[in-house]
C-alpha cells in the first residue's frame, strides 16, 4: 500500500512538472506554473521521505534530511529574493552547477557502495558480477555529465559576474576533444573491465571531467554565452535523469528529461537566434570566429534633446520600442510602460520589437515587460518585427546596443557577423538612449549611432524615461 502511495507521489510529482511546464510558456500562467511543478516537487520529495522503505526499512537520518533541506530553502529563498533582474543569468547559471553537482554526488556515492564489497572482500568479489555493467554505464555517465556541468556552470557564473576572464590557447579546441575522448574511453574500459587494481581511475575521471567542463566553457565569450548555459542546463537534465535510472526513481527520471529536453530545444532555439550550429557549440571553443580587421567606424553622431525627441514620437503615427539590457540595469520597464500608454492615448501605434538575446538570458525583455503589466500582444518576435520597421516612424532604442549593431549583417570580421539582427535602420527615424559612446557586451563599435537617421538621447533609461513621460504630457 504504502509503495502504491508512494507511487501516486511519484504520478502527481510527474504531471505537475509537465503541467508546470505548459504553463511557464504563457506570462499570464507562468507564475502559477512555477508553483504547480514546485508543489509537484514538493509531494515527490516528502513522499521520499516518508514513503520510501527497502526490505521493510524506512529511512531513518531525518536529522540529515530536514538539516539539509532547511539549509537549501533559506539559501535559496534568500538567493531569489535577492537576486536583481540583471544578474539572473548568473543565478540560473549557479543553480544550474548546483544541480550537476548533485547528480555527479550521486554516482560517487553508489560508485562507492558498489565497490565497497570489492574493496573489503577481494578481487573476486567483482569477478562474481557484483558490479553489474548497466548499472556502471550509468554511474559513469552522470557522473561525466554532472560534473562538466558543475564545472562549466561554475565558470559560465565567474564570467557572467566579471569575475573570470576568456581565456583561449592555440590547439585548444583539439586539446579539449583529445581530454573527451581520453574521458569516455577510460570510463568504457572501466565499466567493462572495473577490479581492485583500477577502481581509483574513476577518481581520475572526475577530475578530468572538471578540467574538461572548465577548459569547455573558458573560450566562450560575448554572444555565445546564452547557448552555453542552456546547453549546460540541459547536461544536468541529462545527469539527474542518470540518477533516475540509478534509483529506479520515475519522478527523478522525468524531471530530467523534462529539463535536458527542454533544455536542448532552448540551445537549438538560441543557437539558430545566433546563427551558430549546434555543432560548433559542442565541439566548444567558439565566439572568436573574427576574421580580418574589423571596419573602422567613420563620421560622426548626433544628440538629440528631451523635448525633440519627445515631439517627434508625439507627431509619429508608429512608434517601435527596442528594449535592451540597459533598460533591465535601470529598471525602466515600469516608465516605459507609461510612456507607451501616453502615446497611446495620442493616438499612436506602440509596439516592442524583442530580440531572441537581448538582455543577459532567454527571455529577458519578455519577463522584464510582463513585469511591468505590458500587453503581451504588442511584444514582436524578432521576424515581424523587421516585416515592421519600414512602416515605422520612430524607433526608440532603450539600453539596447549588440542587437542593433549592422556589422552582424556587413562586417564578416566582427565578432557578431551572422547574428541575425534589429534590422531598425528601416524605420524612418531612430532614436537611441543609452548613457554614453561605450559599446554593449561583445565589446564592439556600433555603426548605427553614427548613421545620418539615427540621434542619440543620453542618459539612464528610467531618467531619460521619466523626462520624456514628462515633457510629452506636456505637449
Ligand atoms: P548590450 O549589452 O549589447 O548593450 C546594452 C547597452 O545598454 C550598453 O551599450 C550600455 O551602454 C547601455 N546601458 C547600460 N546601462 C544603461 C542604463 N542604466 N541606461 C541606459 N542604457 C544603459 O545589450 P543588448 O540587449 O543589445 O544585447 C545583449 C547582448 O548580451 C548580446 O551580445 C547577447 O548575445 C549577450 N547575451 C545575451 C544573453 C541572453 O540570453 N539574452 C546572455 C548573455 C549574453 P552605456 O554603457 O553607454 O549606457
Amino acid at each position: 500500500m504504502e509503495i502504491n502511495l508512494l507511487t501516486l507521489c511519484y504520478l502527481l510529482g510527474s504531471v505537475s512538472f509537465i503541467v508546470g511546464l505548459k504553463m511557464l510558456s504563457h506570462p499570464d500562467t507562468a507564475r502559477k506554473g512555477n508553483w504547480v511543478a514546485a508543489a509537484g516537487m514538493a509531494i515527490a520529495i516528502l513522499g521520499t521521505i516518508f514513503l520510501y522503505s527497502k526490505d521493510g526499512v524506512k529511512l531513518e537520518n531525518y536529522g540529515w534530511i530536514f538539516g539539509g533541506l532547511a539549509v537549501g530553502t533559506i539559501a535559496g529563498t534568500l538567493a531569489a529574493k535577492k537576486v536583481k533582474m540583471t544578474s539572473m543569468p548568473e543565478m540560473v547559471s549557479l543553480f544550474n552547477g548546483m544541480g550537476g553537482a548533485c547528480a555527479a554526488l550521486i554516482s560517487i556515492i553508489e560508485f562507492q557502495h558498489l565497490t565497497h564489497p570489492m574493496l573489503v572482500q577481494d578481487n573476486m568479489y567483482a569477478a562474481a558480477g557484483s558490479l553489474d555493467g548497466a548499472t556502471l554505464l550509468i554511474i559513469f555517465a552522470g557522473l561525466i555529465i554532472g560534473t562538466i556541468s558543475f564545472a562549466g556552470s561554475m565558470i559560465a557564473w565567474g564570467k557572467l559576474n566579471g569575475s573570470v576572464k576568456d581565456l583561449a590557447f592555440n590547439g585548444q579546441q583539439i586539446a579539449n576533444n583529445i581530454l573527451l575522448l581520453a574521458i569516455v574511453g577510460v570510463a568504457t574500459y572501466l565499466v567493462y573491465n572495473i577490479s581492485i587494481t583500477n577502481y581509483y581511475w574513476f577518481y581520475f575521471i572526475t577530475a578530468a571531467a572538471v578540467l574538461y567542463g572548465v577548459l569547455f566553457v573558458l573560450p566562450i565569450g560575448g554572444a555565445d554565452m546564452p547557448v552555453v548555459i542552456s546547453l549546460l542546463n540541459s547536461f544536468t537534465g541529462v545527469a539527474a535523469a542518470c540518477g533516475g535510472f540509478l534509483y529506479d526513481n520515475q519522478v527523478m527520471l522525468t524531471g530530467g528529461i523534462l529539463v535536458g529536453a527542454a533544455g536542448t530545444l532552448l540551445t537549438i532555439l538560441m543557437c539558430k537566434a545566433m546563427n551558430r550550429s549546434l555543432m560548433n557549440v559542442l565541439l566548444g571553443s567558439f565566439g572568436a570566429s573574427s576574421k580580418g580587421e574589423q571596419q573602422a567606424i567613420t563620421g560622426s553622431y548626433k544628440e538629440i534633446s528631451i523635448t525633440d525627441a519627445a515631439v517627434c514620437m508625439s507627431y509619429a503615427s508608429k512608434v517601435m520600442i527596442v528594449p535592451g539590457y540597459g533598460l533591465a540595469v535601470a529598471q525602466a520597464q515600469h516608465i516605459c510602460h507609461e510612456l507607451e500608454q501616453l502615446l497611446e492615448e495620442k493616438g499612436v501605434e506602440v509596439k516592442y520589437a524583442i530580440h531572441p538575446v537581448a538582455g543577459r538570458m532567454p527571455g529577458h525583455m519578455n519577463v522584464l515587460l510582463a513585469e511591468a503589466d505590458v500587453n503581451y500582444d504588442s511584444l514582436l518576435e524578432m521576424e515581424d518585427a523587421n516585416n515592421e520597421f519600414k512602416s515605422t516612424d520612430v524607433v526608440l532604442i532603450l539600453g539596447a546596443n549588440d542587437v542593433v549593431n549592422p556589422a552582424a549583417k556587413t562586417d564578416p570580421a566582427s565578432p557578431i557577423y551572422g547574428m541575425p539582427i534589429l534590422e531598425v535602420e528601416q524605420a524612418k527615424t531612430v532614436i537611441v538612449n543609452k548613457r554614453s559612446m561605450k559599446p554593449g557586451y561583445a565589446g564592439i563599435e556600433n555603426a548605427l549611432f553614427f548613421q545620418p537617421k539615427t540621434s542619440m538621447l543620453f542618459g539612464d533609461a528610467k531618467a531619460a524615461l521619466q523626462k520624456l513621460v514628462a515633457e510629452i504630457k506636456a505637449i
